[in-house]
């Protein structure tokens, strides 16, 4: 058995599902950060665990071909992108056999998987951060948290977010040094600002600056705004109200102090209004790539009703509108219905109807005044969906579900229920909407 500061040379063969690598001494794993298939290491045991090893590289004895350097200062020391130092197509194959070994040892499945869906863009694409703003030794950093820590490093220029978004952070920096502006605090629950909040909608440009404070009102805001409306693009800028001891990063309350409190992006020819309360992919262009095969999975007629659960601002059943016959969805964020109610207006829909309220409870209602869509769309959050929901839905009976996941974990364990409901999976198809970092999304069709 390994035991603390045990050394030896090790092979990397796989990747664990947060994107480390992963080799094998004599039977047991050893998992080593920062790591590449193929890359032959000197491996340093800094925890033994009976039944696995975690270890450093001291040193890449033999680097592996999917080795690039990664473009990032940060890559070491923030924990949000696993694979930055792989090539692109790599992490690809990384992530589809991500996906196929979930479904096969949580859902006991093996059905057919499509190729990966690359992401249009690998820099740059994200249209959202929040940065947490903290002071520590009288320093200010906005940033990022470093890994596995609630210790805020300066974020720099991050490689997947806008460049306006760095610009923005630094015309908060000098806002907040300049005006003695108070910081929060996570120890003491005090200071105002916790959280700066960003948003692009990339077709039209827009960009929301949502600024998160433990208070009511935020003091010198008019020398903010002026220098924000430098930024090109710039369109409104809110406060949120977070007064809770929490890392709940949002409160329930918005105010807008410039603007019209939201922004509007084109996803798939469907306008849509973004609030900051409400759900948006956080890459646009591979979200179209995910609707696209979503629609074909759900092969809409002119006679086709859609129930479209966790709608979110609608997006999904909204991209199929104008083929259907109607689209119903069901999410449990007030301000997202709003949002989907004024996108099925904006785009001048009429056969829509959105629904504010959870999603097993909603299906249940509808079961019982009898609706007959042919295809239900599942969206839910990394959670996955309640079990009684799937039950609601194949009682429901449509012909198709095509489900949508940003987990592949609870993916493959609902599939795996539904499957015992009486639906099959007949095809999934990984698609990448976050490059470099260790998530993917999915969906799946499956058929009654
Ligand atoms: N389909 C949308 C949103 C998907 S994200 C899109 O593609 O943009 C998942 C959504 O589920 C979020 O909007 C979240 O607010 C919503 N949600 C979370 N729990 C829910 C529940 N119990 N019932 C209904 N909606 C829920």
């Amino acid at each position: 058995m390994l035991k603390k500061n045990d050394e030896f040379n090790l092979k990397i063969t796989g990747y664990t599902s947060e994107g480390g690598g992963v080799g094998k001494l004599d039977g047991q794993a050893v998992f080593v950060e920062n790591t590449a298939i193929g890359d032959e290491i000197l491996c340093h045991v800094i925890k033994a665990k009976s039944t696995y090893a975690i270890g450093k590289a001291m040193k890449i004895i033999k680097p592996s071909k999917s080795r690039i350097e990664p473009e990032c200062e940060a890559f070491k020391s923030c924990g949000g992108c696993s694979f930055a130092h792989i090539k692109y197509e790599d992490e690809l194959k990384a992530k589809e056999q991500k996906v196929k070994d979930a479904f096969a040892r949580i859902g006991g499945l093996n059905p057919p998987f499509a190729q990966i869906v690359g992401s249009p863009e690998t820099r740059r694409y994200r249209n959202k951060a929040q940065y947490p703003v903290r002071r520590e030794n009288g320093i200010l950093s906005i940033g990022f948290y470093a890994k596995k820590s609630h210790r805020v490093i300066d974020g720099g220029d991050c490689l997947l977010q806008p460049v306006e978004f760095t610009e923005i952070v630094e015309i908060f920096r000098k806002w907040i040094n300049n005006n003695n502006i108070t910081v929060y605090s996570e120890g003491t629950s005090l200071g105002l600002v916790r959280h700066i909040y960003l948003r692009k909608a990339f077709a039209t440009g827009e960009i929301m600056v949502c600024v998160v404070i433990n208070g009511k009102a935020l003091p010198c805001y008019e020398a903010l705004l002026d220098e924000l409306k430098k930024i090109e693009g710039f369109k409104t800028l809110v406060l949120n109200i977070n007064r809770k001891n929490t890392n709940v990063v949002l409160g329930d309350e918005c105010v807008a102090l410039y603007g019209d409190g939201y922004i509007t992006d084109i996803l798939c020819d469907v306008r849509v209004k973004i609030s900051p309360l409400s759900f948006y992919q956080v890459n646009r262009d591979g979200a179209q790539l995910l609707y696209q095969k979503a629609a074909e999975y759900a092969d809409i007629n002119s006679d086709d009703d859609i129930l479209d659960l966790y709608c979110g601002t609608g997006t999904i059943g909204l991209s199929m509108a104008s083929k259907a016959k109607s689209v119903t969805g069901v999410e449990i964020i007030p301000e997202a219905i709003e949002d989907a109610n004024a996108n099925a207006e904006i785009n001048d829909f009429k056969n829509t109807r959105f629904i504010c309220g959870d999603a097993s409870t909603a299906a249940e209602l509808l079961k019982n005044e009898g609706i007959t869509p042919k295809t239900v769309i599942l969206d839910p959050p990394r959670k996955g969906c309640a079990e009684e929901l799937l039950k609601t839905v194949s009682e429901i009976n449509p012909e198709k579900i095509v489900y949508v996941s940003c987990d592949v974990a609870t993916l493959a364990r609902d599939c795996e229920r539904l499957g015992k409901l009486g639906y099959n999976v007949v095809e999934v198809t990984p698609v990448d909407m976050f490059p470099r970092t260790s998530h993917v999304e999915s969906v799946a069709l499956l058929i009654r």
